[in-house]
Formats: structure tokens, C-alpha cells, sequence
């Protein structure tokens, strides 16, 4: 009897498999016709040019979608969303491919991923001092055709990051302090939502949206296709600057820290700073909007509070073109021309908040860390973006942190795959203890998929909560969605 029912239960389990495979047969044939709307190509997995592309910036993780999607115009995203509402997918957008977990590619397998890399024009408007950005330009292609007509943007440092995630989630850089983080400076969008409606968002039509999409817009609420920024004119001539201080004289370590909390976040709005601790340096570079002469001045205070450097100080007038190249030590050939240089890393970020100073003891952790790490094959250091101006300039958005001094990152990367396991557990490890002595915040750009609490330490309590109210509202079937996107309920 026994083996009679084993004997049946063989046949059955065949059964099973083939009807499995059959249904998923039928899904992707269905798919791949509901697809056949779109204008812009359409890549599968048995697709010799698939691999290739689905290799991003960081290649610590890595997802397989089950088809990449390049729209060519709105039409072409609103047909994929309604593809991946009939066919019950999950659909991702992917402007840079920049996401530290690789979210561009939904941080997991199968999804519909909607590139937007074809999606971007760029129309300036001289007079308004606006331009129309499309969600799948990279930051140097930005920065390049706003410097043709004269203009700049604040965004990030890195020419290859997209602005789409950049500016949804944030968008901090050198030019941050003066004119706020790039999302602060949206002035409307457009954006797919979850019906595959076009929708017009600004402070009038979709003011919930308006509000969200500035900060938290990252995969959450709908695919933005295009943006209008403000933009503003570029100085005829900017200073980039080189600070080197001594890293291993504890008491002058401190010094400079207190300098740069005391009296960074006061200085001069033309001035940007990003402070950089490794195992065998300590130094500052920066970025002032005029000359040389007045970038001395505009240091003045800072300088008198900072230890003695122990390199002359290095001034270089440049163009803010050249400056972006310079900053970011590459040429501006990589400027103009953004790739991925895909590598292994891990990153966390906190917020040191005006009312609280990183004490001597945080100071001596991290040094500590970065010493015993840097033994390893984790090559580790940290970097602080100083804030201040930023703080000013609040327009009503998602973006929660105002009261920063500065923002620290601690980046670790390494060179091959197997080393990567420890390197992300020894930075885990400290980061949950250095939490303590910073504020409760991180920055959503830097998206870590280990954070505790990350909807309170990206959006704050009462920001979160308004965003799952929205959600409710424009996604509640929540078909945006990933590992760390806002959820319909709390
Ligand atoms: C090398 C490097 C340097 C960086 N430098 C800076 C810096 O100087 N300042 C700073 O603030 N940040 C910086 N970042 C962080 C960067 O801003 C974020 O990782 C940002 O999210 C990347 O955007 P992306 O479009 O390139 O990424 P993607 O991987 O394409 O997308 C990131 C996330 O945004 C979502 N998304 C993308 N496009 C859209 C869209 N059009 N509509 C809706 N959702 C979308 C994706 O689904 C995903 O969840 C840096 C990152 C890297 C890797």
C-alpha cells in the first residue's frame, strides 16, 4: 500500500514541476508580448548584452532582473508599469545604478528593472534660471551642459551617480553649504505612478508627492522621468583647496576636530569642506567659490582654531568645470563621460548634529578602528561633509536633517569577492557602536541595508509617518517597493 502511494506520488510530483514550469513558461511569454509596446530596447536574460549590464557600481551584491526595460519616453515607462501590474511583478527604476545596495536593481532577483538612461534631455531656460533634467543623466553630463550656458547645479561629487536617485534621495556635494542639497532645489517633476499614470508634481498639483518624492522619492511612491531644477550662474572663478594636518599627534587630531565642528558649520557659505581620516592621513579638501585671495580670508577663523598643518596649503584657481575633475581625481574627459567603475564596498553614514560634539573618546574609536581594520585587506577610512549653509535652507521636504555640522562616511572597500564577508561584519560591528556618540541620524543617499531603526534615522519619526500616509494614498498596493522602501502601513 505503502509503495503504492509513493508510485503515485511520482507521477504527481512531475506533474507538479511541469505545470510549474509551464505556468512560468506562459508568464514570461505573456510578459515578453505585454513588453512588445515599448519603443526602447528590452533585454533578457539569454541576451548577450544582459550580463554586462547588470554590473553596476558596487559589485558586492549583485541581482539578476528578470528583464531590463530602457524606455525611451514616458509612454515607454507607463506601458512596462502597467506590464508589471498585469503580470504581478515588481517593477524598479534605475537611473545611475549608483544604489550602495544596488537597489537600482531592486536589491533582489526578478524584477522588472526600468532603465532610464535614454531618458535624458537637458533644456535650459537662461532667463528662469531652470533646467528640464531627464532622470537618467549622471551628474557629470549635468554639470557639463549647465556649464556650457553658464550655470551649476548643487549635486554630488561623483560624475557617474544618477541624478535620479541622487536628487530623490538628497544630493549632497561642494556646493551644498551655499545652495542646499540638489533635492531642495526641485521645482516640479514628472512621475509614473503606480495606475502607469503620468502625473505633474509641484507644490500645487500632487503637493503630498511634491513633499515626499524631495528626500524619500527614492522607489517608494512611482518612477520620476524628468525633473526641473534651479539652477544658478557659475562664478568665473572658484579655489580648490588642500589641507594636511598631522594624524598621529592625538591632541592636534582633536584640535582639528573641534575646529571643524565649532567654527566649520559658521564659515563663509562659499566655502565646502569634505575632512578626510585614514590610518596615515588627516587632511581637508575644499572648494571656494572665488579667488584665492578671498578664500585665505574666508579661512581665517577657521585656521587660527585648526593645529598648525603640516604641508604649505595648497590653492589652485581653476574654472568650477576643471574643479569637478580636480575634486573628484579623475579627468575631465570621465567628467563628460561617466561610467561605472564597478568595485567591492560597504559604507556607513552618520550625522553629527549642532547640539552634539563627537567627544575626544568617539575620536580615539574611530582612529582605533581604522588603524587595526587597515592591517586586513579592508582598505577603510572616513570622510565629513561639512554642513552648515544647508542648514538655512529648508523648503518644506522630506529631507529631515537640518541640524547637522557635519555628515561622516565610513567607506570600506576591498579587492576580491571572498574578502568581502568580514570587511561588511567589521563595519557593522563598530558602526553599531559609534552610533552612540553621534546623533540618531543617517543619510538615506548612503543606503545601508543593515541599519536598525532606518525609518527613524533617515526620515525622523514624524516625517515617516506622513510618509506611509502618502503611500497609502498614491501606492497602496504597494508596487514600489524594496528592502528598505516607505510601506503602506507602520
Ligand atoms: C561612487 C559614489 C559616489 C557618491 N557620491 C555622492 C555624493 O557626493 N553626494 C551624495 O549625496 N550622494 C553620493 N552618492 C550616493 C548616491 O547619491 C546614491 O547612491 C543615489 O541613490 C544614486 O542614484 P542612482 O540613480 O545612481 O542609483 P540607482 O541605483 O539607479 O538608484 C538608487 C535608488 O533610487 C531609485 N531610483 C532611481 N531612479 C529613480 C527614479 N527615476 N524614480 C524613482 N526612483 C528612482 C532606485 O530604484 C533605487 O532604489 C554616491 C554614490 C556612489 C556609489
Amino acid at each position: 500500500m505503502k509503495l503504492i502511494r509513493q508510485l503515485d506520488a511520482v507521477p504527481l510530483l512531475l506533474w507538479c514541476i511541469l505545470s510549474f514550469n509551464f505556468i512560468k513558461i506562459i508568464n514570461s511569454l505573456s510578459l515578453l508580448e505585454c513588453l512588445n509596446s515599448i519603443e526602447g530596447p528590452v533585454i533578457y536574460p539569454n541576451d548577450k548584452d544582459f550580463k554586462p549590464l547588470i554590473i553596476d557600481q558596487n559589485i558586492r551584491v549583485n541581482y539578476t532582473p528578470s528583464v531590463l526595460v530602457y524606455a525611451l519616453n514616458n509612454k515607454d515607462v507607463q506601458n512596462a508599469v502597467k506590464c508589471a501590474i498585469s503580470w504581478q511583478m515588481n517593477i524598479t527604476a534605475r537611473s545611475g545604478g549608483h544604489s550602495y545596495e544596488k537597489y537600482g536593481l531592486g536589491g533582489r532577483d526578478n524584477d522588472i528593472v526600468l532603465d532610464l538612461t535614454f531618458i535624458n534631455s537637458i533644456t535650459i531656460d537662461s532667463e528662469a534660471q531652470t533646467a528640464r533634467i531627464g532622470a537618467g543623466n549622471r551628474l557629470g553630463n549635468v554639470y557639463n551642459k549647465l556649464n556650457q550656458a553658464g550655470f551649476l547645479i548643487p549635486a554630488g561629487s561623483c560624475p557617474s551617480v544618477g541624478i535620479g536617485g541622487h536628487a530623490l534621495g538628497g544630493g549632497f556635494g561642494y556646493l551644498g553649504r551655499k545652495y542646499g542639497y540638489a533635492c531642495d532645489n526641485i521645482i516640479s517633476m514628472q512621475m509614473i505612478n503606480a495606475e502607469g499614470e503620468l502625473l505633474h508634481i509641484d507644490p500645487f498639483s500632487n503637493p503630498d508627492l511634491f513633499f515626499a518624492l524631495r528626500g524619500a522619492g527614492k522607489g517608494s511612491f512611482g518612477i520620476v522621468t524628468n525633473f526641473v531644477f534651479r539652477i544658478y550662474p557659475t562664478p568665473s572663478l572658484v579655489t580648490t583647496m588642500e589641507l594636511v594636518f598631522n594624524s598621529t599627534n592625538m591632541t592636534q587630531v582633536y584640535q582639528l576636530f573641534h575646529a571643524y565642528y565649532q567654527v566649520g558649520p559658521s564659515l563663509d557659505n562659499d566655502i565646502a569642506f569634505k575632512m578626510r581620516l585614514r590610518n596615515d592621513s588627516l587632511s581637508i579638501i575644499g572648494l571656494y567659490l572665488g579667488s584665492s585671495k578671498n578664500a585665505t580670508k574666508a579661512m581665517e577663523k577657521f585656521l587660527s582654531k585648526a593645529p598648525e598643518q603640516i604641508k604649505p596649503i595648497v590653492l589652485n584657481e581653476t574654472t568650477f568645470f576643471n574643479s569637478i575633475a580636480l575634486l573628484y581625481n579623475v579627468n575631465k574627459y570621465e567628467v563628460v563621460n561617466p561610467g561605472h567603475v564597478p568595485n567591492f564596498f560597504k559604507v556607513k553614514s552618520f550625522f553629527v548634529n549642532i547640539d552634539k560634539e563627537l567627544e575626544n573618546r568617539a575620536i580615539d574609536n574611530l582612529v582605533n578602528f581604522l588603524n587595526e581594520i587597515n592591517k586586513g585587506p579592508c582598505e577603510t577610512f572616513a570622510s565629513f561633509d561639512l554642513h552648515g549653509g544647508v542648514s538655512e535652507i529648508h523648503r518644506n521636504n522630506s529631507f529631515i536633517h537640518r541640524n547637522a555640522a557635519y555628515c561622516i562616511q565610513i567607506e570600506t572597500g576591498w579587492k576580491s569577492k571572498e574578502e568581502g564577508a568580514e570587511c561588511v561584519k567589521e563595519l557593522n560591528d563598530f558602526g553599531r557602536e559609534f552610533q552612540s556618540y553621534t546623533s540618531n541620524f543617517s543619510y538615506q543617499g548612503f543606503i545601508d541595508r543593515d541599519l536598525d531603526k532606518w525609518q527613524t534615522r533617515y526620515y525622523g519619526d514624524d516625517v515617516f509617518k506622513k510618509l506611509v500616509d502618502i503611500k497609502k494614498v498614491y501606492d497602496p498596493k504597494n508596487l514600489f517597493n524594496f528592502n528598505q522602501s516607505i510601506p503602506v502601513k507602520l
